[in-house]
């Protein structure tokens, strides 16, 4: 930009169904077929679709992945649904450099943010429109879908935080959110 120049971000947020647009914006969708494993029973992930959607992410990068110093922006949507009892959820992580933080916050929908210490103590946040969670360095975390329509996050991090899937692939959380009796609950 030149001194003086006034301009538009090159990316907005639809403040209806919170999809970013503009340049540079990078969406990923996740399906049953991707994420089968991280589901309890497997018997019953045989019996859905395998190209049913489980979620989506855009993420905008303003800066190059592991550039200290920047933030990067992203939004998640859940699609209602279950495996089982298990409620449709996101893979979750650690970040790969353990000490960074992250907010998340409920734009649309019903659901659980799922926190595990390294020590595997695991415990969730209710996540609403309106609820705001800061998530601290050393915790690793997932969103589920509670409710009956898509579960819509926001999220910042920074953008030397990089993402550790492999310990939660290995090794999982110590406890999975189930339906029972009509209700969440943590098992
Ligand atoms: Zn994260």
């Amino acid at each position: 930009m030149k001194h003086l120049e006034i301009l538009k971000s090159p990316v907005e947020v639809s403040l209806n169904d919170f999809r970013m647009k503009g340049e540079p914006v990078i969406d990923q969708q996740r399906s049953i077929k991707d994420i089968a494993g991280i589901f309890l029973d497997q018997e019953a992930v045989k019996l859905i679709l395998p190209e049913t959607l489980v979620y989506t992410v855009q993420s905008w990068l303003p800066v190059a992945e592991g550039t200290p110093g920047g933030l990067f922006f992203g939004t998640s949507t859940i699609m209602p649904g279950k495996v089982g009892n298990e409620f449709f959820m996101t893979k979750g992580h650690f970040h790969a450099r353990s000490d960074r933080a992250e907010f998340y916050w409920g734009v649309q929908g019903k659901g659980m943010l799922i926190l595990m210490d390294r020590n595997r103590k695991t415990w969730a946040e209710e996540v609403y429109p309106g609820s705001l969670h800061c998530i601290g360095s050393e915790i690793a975390h997932r969103l589920a879908n509670t409710g009956d329509e898509n579960l819509i996050v926001g999220a910042c991090w920074p953008s030397d935080a990089g993402h550790d899937y492999e310990e939660i692939a290995l090794n999982g959380f110590s406890a999975r959110l189930m339906e029972v009796d009509g209700n969440p609950k943590l098992i």
